[in-house]
């Protein structure tokens, strides 16, 4: 990954990290809402239900009193005892004690048939008629509408003569639930349709009532509130019968929602805290990261830098050598070649022994710093990318002969057996680099010819699926399996003592590796000490044509 490549998935991965601690705070947020949500849609409808329970609760009081009333109201006993000459006592027990002692009622009045007031009795105690006056008077309206019904009325007795309303009504600063009944015989005992006495029976919206409030329903702090009063939590609105509101019965509400909120919020708010701390860890944490990672990209960007600049150095220096080799090499070479020549033409005059043998050594030597030269300036051309492998048709196994010739003459002179054989397919006409085959196959066989003692070099050239082969034995010394890799080195040699006997320069090996890659083959050894070596090289098989074509070295 380069330093760009890498800064650029940096700041991905920061937009992602950014990414997911967003997404996390979102959905904290979300969840939070959600709850809060949640707990006022429960409070809400818990009101709501809180407020149709109550509401009911007053209605089903309401009727419950009608019920109360009319079982003392409807009864022939009644009649005779209210609408002939009162029986006051009769009323305080049947009337007044009944409803307050059985049924709870507050209040409960008897008005005659001409509408006046004529018994009243507070929690069951008979009271002066005075004490009612103002309950009366807020009667009035109610007595005129049950008036009224009752002349809609044909039956004489039962339920089908009598008349019994309910309502809500504001009287002496309270609220009172109150049930209004004419008083009716149960059989048919009524002499005339003339109006009848009205009982009404009133039960106070007052502590006891709020107290039933709170314990059959479980409202909680329930309350009496004035119409004209702001109420802000639920309620429900006491109206009179022409639907003017008089009073609000208020509570406390439940809130459940709100409720299990508090309960959790404690946990909730350190884990909020727990994740929020835990963001901010990962951002600072990646952020160091991101910090000690950029460091590290500046630092390698300078190292690369370096690099870079050493290697181009290094290569111009190379380039710059090899160039030095080459001309060196190559200005050494011509003077040598004049030596080595001027040898020659001496040697084929007359010469003293002594003479002939000092000029055998001056030409030894001087061919022997030719093949050093020809050595170093075939390694610096190489190097330099300058050496052209250069193509022709050869003929095998001519070539390969030739060769081996001069070889077979020294081997012979150091007493070994020197075999050649070339398989049937490798026989004909291929396009070849004839001199540096030759160059890589001398050097092979010289080596082996050289640090051969005694036995075999043995020389095979055979046709394979890479290509034409080209290999090499002897049953000389061997190479030790550690050392094999450096053989190819450039001056590598692996024992000293046999350069000092042999001769060379360790290039020969480094040079027949690259002109065989040159090539487009590859060279192989396989040594094993004391026993041998074995050296192969394949080039590509391609057959002879007529014409000749050069391809520069890579
Ligand atoms: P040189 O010119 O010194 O022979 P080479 O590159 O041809 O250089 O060989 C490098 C070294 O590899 C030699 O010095 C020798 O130690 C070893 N070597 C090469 N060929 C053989 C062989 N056939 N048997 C044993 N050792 C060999």
């Amino acid at each position: 990954m380069t330093v760009t490549e890498s800064s650029t998935t940096r700041t991905r991965l920061r937009r992602t990290l950014l990414l997911g601690v967003l997404v996390a705070l979102f959905v904290m947020t979300g969840a939070i809402g959600t709850m809060v949500w949640w707990a006022r849609a429960v409070d809400d409808l818990t009101a709501r239900e809180e407020q149709t329970l109550v509401s009911r609760t007053v209605d089903r009081r309401l009727e419950q009193m009608v019920e109360n009333v009319t079982s003392a109201t409807i009864w022939d006993d009644a009649w005779t005892r209210t609408t002939g000459p009162l029986d006051l006592a009769w009323a305080h027990i049947n009337f007044g004690e009944y409803y307050a002692q059985y049924m709870g009622h507050d209040w409960t009045v008897l008005f005659d048939g001409s509408g006046a007031l004529r018994y009243a009795s507070a929690a069951g105690e008979a009271r002066p008629l005075s004490e009612a006056a103002g309950f009366a008077d807020a009667l009035a309206p109610f007595l005129s509408d049950i008036r009224e019904a009752e002349g809609g009325i044909t039956a004489r007795f039962g339920f089908a003569g009598n008349v019994t309303q309910k309502r809500l009504i504001a009287a002496d600063n309270a609220i009172w639930l109150v049930v209004a009944s004419t008083v009716t015989p149960e059989t048919d005992i009524r002499t005339a349709m003339a109006p009848a006495p009205v009982v009404v029976s009133a039960r106070q919206v007052g502590d006891d009532f709020l107290a039933e409030l709170n314990k059959d329903l479980g409202i909680r702090s329930p309350r009496l509130v004035g119409a004209d009063k702001a109420v802000s939590g639920p309620s429900v609105a006491l109206k009179d019968s022409a639907g003017a509101v008089i009073g609000r019965l208020a509570w406390t509400p439940a809130r459940p929602g709100v409720d299990l909120i508090r309960q959790v919020a404690p946990a909730f708010g350190v884990l909020l805290l727990a994740v929020v701390a835990a963001c901010t860890l990962l951002i600072v944490s990646v952020s160091r990261g991101f910090g000690a990672l950029e460091a590290n990209d500046a630092q390698l960007a300078r190292t690369l830098r370096d690099l870079t600049e050493a290697r181009d150095r290094a290569e111009a220096a190379s380039v710059a050598k090899s160039q030095f080799l080459a001309n060196i090499s190559h200005e050494i070479r011509t003077p040598m070649n004049g030596v080595l020549g001027m040898a020659q033409i001496m040697a084929r005059g007359d010469l003293a022994d002594t003479q002939r043998e000092r000029l055998e050594i001056i030409r030894e030597s001087g061919a022997t710093l030719l093949k050093i030269l020809n050595d170093v300036l075939d390694l610096a051309k190489i190097e330099a990318g300058k050496l052209e492998i250069c193509r022709e048709d050869v003929t095998l196994p001519a070539a390969v002969t030739a060769i081996c010739d001069p070889f077979r003459n020294a081997a012979a002179e150091k007493g070994l057996a020197f075999e050649f054989r070339i398989d049937p397919e490798a026989v004909g006409l291929w396009r070849l680099d004839a001199m540096r085959v030759s160059q890589v196959l001398g050097n092979l066989l010289s080596n082996a010819v050289k640090f051969t003692a005694a036995g075999t070099v043995h020389t095979r050239v055979w046709r394979s699926r890479r290509g034409l082969e080209f290999a090499v034995r002897d049953t000389g010394p061997g190479i030790p399996e550690d050392r094999i890799a450096e053989l190819f080195g450039k001056f590598s040699q692996l024992d000293t003592s046999t350069t000092r006997q042999h001769g060379g320069t360790g290039l020969g090996l480094a040079i027949c590796r690259e002109l065989v890659e040159l090539m487009d083959g590859e060279l192989t050894v396989e040594s094993r000490l004391g026993e041998g070596s074995g050296f192969t090289f394949w080039l590509p098989a391609e057959p002879g044509r007529p014409a000749e074509s050069c391809r520069a070295a890579a």
